[in-house]
């Protein structure tokens, strides 16, 4: 089945692709879309439909979008669907880890989650699934791997950041890893 994936990002169409090899998947480019596809909704839940909903409404493919949000609990879910552009913009990861590390200057209750939400469309019908790793923000950052929060981010059941683990590891426990394992078992 040929699916469209409404995202250019190589790192992600990579693990797309490992998760979901009975499938093409397609990139924005290969099906020459170039359009900057508004993320204006208030939910992680509302912007990956937008994506999917655009892709659907102008090329009639079957496709997904994801979203991801960093959930930190003391601070009430924030930054939620304003992950990528928390500390402003443009997007900056450096600037959002140091204000993730400010906000939670002297907090004890650390605990965080990355979540995902997959939208899948076919046939115009569209169908959300999510994915959720647990863990805390660390009081300082560590590790080179990984990007964005992954320096900050230890996930449940470990004593290192994402950005210390190997990817291989993330790869297979991730918000991502898990939205895209529940979206193979819908297709
Ligand atoms: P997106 O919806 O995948 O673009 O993710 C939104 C933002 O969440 C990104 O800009 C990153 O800052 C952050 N993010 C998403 N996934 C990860 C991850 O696996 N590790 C660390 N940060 C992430």
């Amino acid at each position: 089945m040929q699916l469209v994936f409404a995202s250019n990002n190589a790192h992600k169409l990579q693990e797309v692709r490992a998760i979901l090899p009975e499938h093409e998947i397609l990139s924005l480019e290969d099906i020459n879309c170039h359009a900057d596809i508004p993320e204006t909704a208030e939910t992680l839940e509302g912007n990956s439909l937008l994506k999917a909903q655009y892709v659907w409404d102008h090329y009639h493919l079957d496709c997904f979008a994801d979203d991801t949000g960093l959930e930190i609990a003391a601070l009430g879910n924030l930054p939620g669907v304003r992950t990528a552009r928390w500390a402003g913009e443009p997007a900056n990861p450096a600037n959002n880890r140091k204000k993730a590390l400010t906000e939670l200057n002297g907090q004890t209750n650390r605990a965080a989650r990355f979540r995902t939400v997959v939208t899948l469309i076919r046939d115009g019908k569209a169908e959300q699934v999510e994915g959720i790793v647990r863990g805390s923000i660390a009081t300082a950052e560590y590790g080179n791997g990984g990007f964005g929060y992954d320096p900050l981010f230890i996930p449940e059941g470990y004593d290192k950041t994402f950005a210390e683990l190997p990817a291989e590891l993330k790869n297979t426990i991730s918000h991502r890893a898990r939205a895209l394992q529940a979206l193979k078992q819908i297709l």
